[in-house]
């Protein structure tokens, strides 16, 4: 078995919707990034790349790269479990918490975890989806921008 943790941010920004989960949600702002700006997948990326002993997303897909400009953080999702299938490592399960006040995440649960567990490879029943607002704290209370934590087991069925 391998533990691995990810956080991730992204600041909001004028646009009309946002990339959470692998679901694009109507809303009053975009967010900055270089990406789609999914910053669950960005999170989870790092938790799996992080139990693999492989670095980070930044190693593997630099910002500076335009290749990756406006790329899906699904396929980069994808990129990172075929990385781990080559290792002989596959996905036990995923645990994610968002936080945001804005925009509510509980209608989009069921739909991210179906995304989530279709980019791991795995049964929806392997991927947890959380939210929570930050009581109005910090960056996220004041609704500049938004942040996830990911945690993730690996095993490898041939270890
Ligand atoms: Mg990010």
């Amino acid at each position: 078995m391998r533990i691995g943790h990810g956080y991730d941010v992204h600041a909001f920004t004028e646009g009309d919707h946002v990339w959470i989960g692998g679901v694009k949600i109507p809303h009053d702002r975009g967010v900055l990034a270089h990406s789609d700006g999914d910053v669950a997948l960005h999170a989870l990326c790092d938790a799996l790349l992080g139990a693999a002993g492989l670095g980070d997303i930044g190693h593997h897909f630099p910002d500076r790269d335009p290749q990756y400009r406006g790329i899906a953080s699904g396929e980069l999702l994808r990129r990172v479990v075929a990385l781990l299938h080559q290792r002989g490592l596959t996905v036990s399960n995923a645990d994610l918490t968002l936080v945001t006040q804005a925009p509510r995440i509980a209608p989009h649960v069921a739909t991210m975890r179906q995304c989530i567990a279709a980019g791991l490879a795995v049964g929806e029943e392997r991927v947890n989806v959380k939210a929570t607002t930050s009581e109005w704290l910090g960056f996220t209370g004041r609704g500049e921008g938004l942040s996830a934590f990911a945690v993730v087991l690996l095993h490898e069925p041939n270890a």
